[in-house]
């Protein structure tokens, strides 16, 4: 008998212990090898004043079994809570969010058939950050932060995903057209190493044609890989149109911990009920089998539940009459899956669970590029009647050698020199001071410009240097510069 696998669990919120319960019945059924340790998560957690949902103790168990199977937890209203599964995320630095969906018709009702599609989200970056800001009366910001390691994991992850699986395509979606530095990045990267997978057939799609053709024909997609907020987008778009919400289970991976899940929430409107589907749970437990390398029982699990399905043996939520063959509670589901134990469905395609081997997602070592300042980005609060003219006026008095006023973007695009006139002003605007002849500056060159503005009156909210890498420009143009 293999060892056991420390595991650690949380039942979650609503629906949430039901289908642990269930899950954890037919998984100890199947033969995993599993030590589990539990963990309270959500509500109560919340309750008692942890504004993560979780409280410090539990990390211990985290750390320690590396491995987290979830169930759905109940998010208070209000403010002032934070996101259990961001927490969990960041903290564990799951950076890759992995998504199976799949069309199970005729017995689970889809809009398209034959899908089988794996949607790798990367998880830890991009708007996901969180750094918002208030500028001014008119204008709030949130920034965009993608790193070089962190587009490079994720993608050597999905690279790993397609080749170990012997999946035929993987898709990258981005809008790098608009975005050019932070999507540029992602999709020149992704069109690096797919040099080194001869084997995996790309391509590369803007993201918003990419889930139209998702949400119409999700059967052509074999694996994406995306950003954090489009990957969340797409990959509930992607359950929706494929009728598996409620059959959706989830992988966050991280290099040195893992935690699984269902896609769908806590349903407290059914709890207590012994009517919830705990497939998605389950099919969140086969990841992680698959994961700690029990890929055999994962693979016997799937097998029989995906018989069960084809027999007829329905939760409510997926019962049809013509369809199912008997409409059953938690429980009785949960059976029927272990009586299935050792059978293979015979309509449905059979799982096989190889491991994606993580050692291969290392990131590149990184060379330190010669930087140096070549200019700032000053953006002031502005009066709402301001005249770019005047502004211009007052600026180029302040900017005096070594800088000189380059433009003046509202919203990005330029309002001087020769705004188009029915550009819409707001109280937010950014001046663009460089060099003189390209000379380089100091941070203290800076200083003295700032020192000038605000001896002028100026309300700057905000600064951002413009620095070129190795000769090369590390930030755009104005548009309509
Ligand atoms: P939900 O997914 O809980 O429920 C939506 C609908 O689907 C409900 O009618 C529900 O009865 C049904 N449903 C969901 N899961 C089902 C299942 N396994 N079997 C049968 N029917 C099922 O979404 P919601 O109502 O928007 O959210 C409820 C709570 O869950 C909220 O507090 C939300 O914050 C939380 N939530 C948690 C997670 C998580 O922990 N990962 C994810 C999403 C939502």
């Amino acid at each position: 008998m293999a060892d056991k696998t420390p595991i650690t669990v949380a039942r979650g919120d609503g629906i949430g212990p039901e289908i642990m319960a269930a899950t954890l019945d037919i998984l100890s059924a199947a033969g995993a090898q599993l030590a589990i340790e539990e963990i309270e998560v959500g509500r109560s957690v919340y309750e008692r004043g942890h504004s993560t949902g979780i409280e410090p103790e539990s990390w211990e168990s985290l750390r320690r079994t590396g491995v987290l199977l979830k169930a759905p937890i109940t998010t208070p209203q209000g403010g002032g809570y934070k996101s259990l599964n961001v927490t969990i995320r960041k903290t564990l630095g799951l950076f890759a969010n992995v998504r199976p969906t799949r069309s199970f018709e005729p017995y689970i009702r889809t809009h398209h058939s034959g899908v089988d599609l794996v949607i790798v989200r990367e998880n830890e970056e991009d708007l996901y950050t969180g750094i918002e800001h208030r500028q001014t009366d008119d204008v709030v910001q949130g920034l965009k932060l993608i790193s070089r390691p962190g587009c490079e994991r994720i993608l050597r992850y999905a690279f790993e995903y397609a080749r170990q699986r012997k999946r035929k395509k993987l898709t990258a979606m981005s809008k790098d057209n608009i975005m050019k530095m932070t999507d540029g990045m992602f999709h020149r990267l992704f069109n690096e190493i797919a040099e080194e997978y001869p084997d995996v057939e790309t391509d590369h799609l803007i993201v918003d044609i990419g889930m139209a053709r998702v949400a119409d024909t999700p059967e052509r997609f074999d694996v994406i890989v995306t950003l954090n907020l489009y990957g969340d987008i797409v990959s509930d778009v992607a359950a929706q149109v494929c009728g598996s919400v409620g059959s959706g289970g989830s992988a966050n991976i991280g290099r040195g911990a893992a935690m699984f899940e269902a896609i769908h929430g806590s349903a407290p409107d059914i709890a207590g009920k012994g009517i919830a589907n705990p497939s998605g749970l389950l099919l969140g437990a086969v990841k992680m089998l698959e994961h700690i390398g029990q890929s055999d029982v994962a693979s016997r699990v799937q097998n029989a539940w995906l018989k069960t399905i084809e027999d007829g043996v329905h939760t409510g939520d997926v019962y049809r009459e013509g369809i199912s063959s008997q409409r059953v509670g938690t429980k009785d589901f949960a059976a029927a899956v272990v009586d299935r134990l050792g059978q293979d469905p015979e309509k449905l395609s059979p799982a096989s669970y190889p491991v994606v081997d993580m050692t291969k997602t290392k990131t590149s070592p990184r060379k330190r590029a010669r930087k140096s300042l070549v200019g700032v980005d000053v953006f002031l609060h502005i009066r709402w009647t301001a005249d770019p003219r005047a502004l211009a006026n007052d600026l180029l008095d302040a900017a005096a050698w070594p800088f000189q006023l380059s433009v003046i973007t509202s919203k990005g695009l330029k309002i001087w020199p020769d705004g188009a006139p029915e550009t819409i002003q707001t109280d937010h605007c950014r001046c663009r001071f460089l060099g003189i002849e390209g000379r380089r500056l100091t941070h203290f060159d800076v200083v003295e410009l700032l020192a000038r503005l605000a001896d002028r009156g100026f309300d700057f909210i905000k600064t951002e240097h413009l620095y070129e890498f190795d000769g090369v420009p590390g930030f755009t143009q104005a548009q309509g510069e």
